[in-house]
């Protein structure tokens, strides 16, 4: 990386600086050590997931499902604490320099997988873990080749190289890989033409692409690629019989895989789409992925009491959304009925774009919100429907919100009538992400007293090199330096208008 005096540029910036002077690369605001090593790690990402959706999930689990989440019980006896997520030159992070922060430990620009602006590639953990020795997995609820899956293994100037990134995962070599982007794979779909499957099992993979074949494999090494993009939601995949696997049924396929590796092995698990789904304001999509995390978070911290050389750490990247439940009524009174609305939302705004098509009049939008959300759309809100899917008119108009279909099919079904509540009190910030800071917790044996308190996202690789016994150091990149080769680096540089995942 080339040093360049930059006093003039760093004057003018000044008031710009994320941090006060010497915290710019989030020297941690306290530094909590683990005090002791393990064999196995396992990150547990839950993406664009702020406390809001856990407020609401716990409120779900109590008041519907009668139990509380794993979660909340996991907050009550294990330490936890928060994450400052800024990137290096922007309070709001997207997911790959979030991704990188954990695994390279140094902040970088948005948009990159392991490099800094300039294109110098960074190593990430599990690349270094692989050289030690240990067995790695990536288990997703996106495309496997997204963003935070490959800011773990890889290093590429744009996140959505996508075509590219498969081809490193098999340069790469993880033992296991379950995920979506049949796209990036499959012969017939990639622009190239290259049959990555039929690499893939030259190499020594068994290939699964449905829910039956992952539950058949015996294959020791695995790739499982289970749609043609992101897995589907599971409030879809549990209502509306969209077949593929739960997040819990691949963590299920990838856990005894990896323990049978001798020397252990790293998994990232990531719980992608709660991301999504605030992106697109949608309560339920957002809800069904968070009760499928903590599914599958059961069964890691099960795997854990079974296996106590392993440590777990779950974290969230960034907020996005915020999708909140707010007060309503008098005393507040009705606030919880939004909870219980949340019951007859079936299906995702995805799935009812899908069902709907390209060309629907305001009846069948009616009728699908009545079937698939359990609500009744006035006209006019049905009309609004209606010029978002046909004619690309986004409501409420402006950048924060009016970004895609759903976003519109969010706010044609929010709470109107404060008087008597029939659509789920919830309101959204924005279809972005934000600032706020986020959940660390850790779940392993001998950490009874350890606080976590106040971090910075890049000390989570500092844990994980402290578990495993592997330190390195990548280089550091200034803001200003970030910021003045960001005028030509084409990492990160994208139309301000587009949505960052
Ligand atoms: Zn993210
Ligand atoms: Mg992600
Ligand atoms: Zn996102």
């Amino acid at each position: 990386m080339k040093r360049r005096d930059l006093l003039k540029t760093a004057a003018l910036l000044g008031s710009l600086s994320l941090a006060p002077k010497g915290l710019a690369q989030g020297a941690p605001q306290n530094a909590p050590a683990l005090g002791r090593r393990y064999r196995n790690l396992i990150v547990f990402v839950y993406d664009g997931f702020s406390w809001e959706d856990y407020a609401i999930a716990q409120a779900y689990a109590r008041r519907r499902l009668g139990r509380t989440l794993h979660l909340e019980r996991l907050l009550a006896r294990y330490p936890n604490g928060l994450i400052n997520t800024h990137s290096l030159t922007s309070y709001v992070t997207e997911s790959s320099a979030a991704g990188n922060a954990f695994s390279c430990g140094v902040k970088t620009v948005n948009g990159g997988l392991a490099v800094h602006a300039d294109g110098t590639p960074l190593k990430p953990f599990f690349a270094a873990a692989k050289e030690a020795g240990k067995a790695v997995g990536l288990v997703t609820t996106t495309t496997v080749t997204h963003a935070t899956p490959a800011s773990f293994v890889i290093s590429n100037k744009d996140r959505n190289a996508e075509n590219e990134i498969a081809e490193q995962y098999l340069a790469f070599g993880a033992e296991v890989y379950l995920g979506g982007g049949d796209r990036f794979f499959n012969p017939e779909r990639r622009p190239d033409k290259k049959d990555l499957y039929g690499a893939f099992q030259k190499a020594g993979y068994g290939v699964a692409r449905t829910p039956e074949e992952l539950r058949a494999s015996n294959a020791s090494k695995l790739l499982g690629i289970f749609s043609s993009s992101h897995v589907p939601y599971e409030v879809d995949r549990r209502f509306q019989g969209v077949k593929v696997p739960s997040l819990k049924e691949m963590v299920q396929a990838a856990l005894p895989r990896l323990a049978s590796y001798r020397n252990g092995f790293v998994l990232q698990v990531e719980a992608g789409r709660i991301d999504h789904a605030n992106h697109i304001n949608d309560p339920a999509a957002t809800l069904w992925d968070v009760l499928a995390a903590d599914e599958a978070l059961e069964l890691l911290t099960a795997f854990v009491d079974q296996h106590p050389d392993t440590l777990l750490i779950l974290v969230s990247d960034h907020a996005t959304g915020v999708g909140a439940l707010y007060g309503a009524g008098r005393s507040y009174l009705e606030s919880s009925v939004g909870i219980d609305l949340l019951e007859g939302q079936k299906a995702s705004f995805e799935h009812m774009q899908r069902a709907l098509g390209n060309n629907p009049d305001a009846a069948q939008v009616k009728e699908a919100f009545r079937a698939m959300k359990g609500v009744s759309l006035t006209d006019e809100e049905a009309q609004m429907v209606v010029e978002a899917l046909t004619k690309k008119v986004y409501r409420p108009d402006g950048i924060r919100y009016g970004i895609q279909p759903a976003n519109t099919m969010s706010w044609a079904m929010v709470q109107r009538n404060a008087s008597k509540p029939d659509r789920p009190n919830i309101g959204w910030s924005s279809g972005q992400h934000t600032a706020s800071p986020v959940i660390a917790l850790l779940y392993g044996q001998g950490l009874r007293f350890l606080q976590l308190g106040l971090m910075d996202n890049t000390h989570i690789f500092r844990l994980m090199g402290e578990a495993l016994g592997i330190r390195y150091q990548n280089p550091v990149m200034s803001e200003e330096e970030a910021l003045e080769i960001l005028k030509t680096s084409p990492v990160g540089m994208r139309h301000p208008a587009d949505v960052w995942a």
